[in-house]
């Protein structure tokens, strides 16, 4: 079983090319949604979060996301410890969910910064979904109505589209003109063809 990361920056269109994956039955570990789900979920990584953020990490039990935010945006050590309580957790799920696909040909795992965490180390592949940048921005602006500004800061916080090519085997590109099930169809056929 290959394992297959699918990073890109916000907005790129990971999301999308991952539904097209999915309509060809490959298994998908979204390990946003994972660390999402564990900080929502998991009594312990709650317990450690207010050791270190305080008790206002979560109001009534729900986490409180612009607190946790509004606390490590501008500290970046304490956003390495957030990270130290939260990645372990999703590292060990990640690796149940390989354990569980053991028999499939191929999966992917999806995550933003892959590249940054050092994650797609764990990878045999990564697959690059790219998209002009002043693209990217307008879908993120449409879907998430958020303004320009609070968009460039993010992406500004991320790896450059450039540099994140270094790493790619396979390229997606979606600027709206190539068609993505051609692409995503000549990338599954490509993988298939490494096992
Ligand atoms: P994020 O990192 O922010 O989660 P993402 O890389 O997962 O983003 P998507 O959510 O897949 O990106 O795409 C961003 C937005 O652009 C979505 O609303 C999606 O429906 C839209 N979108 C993606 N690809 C296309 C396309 N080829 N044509 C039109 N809209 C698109």
């Amino acid at each position: 079983m290959l394992k297959i990361g699918i990073t890109g920056g916000i907005g790129s269109g990971k999301t999308t090319v991952c539904q097209i994956f999915k309509t060809l039955q490959i298994p998908i570990f979204f390990a946003d949604d994972e660390a999402k789900n564990i900080v929502h979920h998991n009594q312990h990584v709650q317990e450690q979060i207010i050791a270190l953020l305080g008790e206002e990490a979560f109001i009534d039990g729900i986490y409180n996301k612009p607190f946790v935010a509004s606390k490590v945006f501008n500290d970046k050590y304490l956003l390495q410890q957030l990270n130290a309580i939260i990645h372990p957790a999703v590292f060990q799920a990640t690796v149940d969910f390989f354990n569980q696909h053991k028999k499939e040909a191929y999966v992917l795992y999806e995550a933003a910064i892959m590249l940054e965490s050092g994650s797609y180390r764990m990878l045999d592949k990564i697959i690059v979904v790219t998209a002009p940048e002043n693209i990217r921005i307008q879908r993120v602006m449409q879907r998430d109505g958020i303004n320009e500004d609070m968009i460039k800061a993010r992406i500004a916080n991320q790896m450059p589209e450039a540099e994140k090519l270094k790493y790619a085997d396979f390229v997606i590109n979606n600027d709206g003109k190539q068609s993505l099930i051609e692409q995503v169809l000549a990338t599954h056929h490509a993988i298939l063809k490494l096992t």
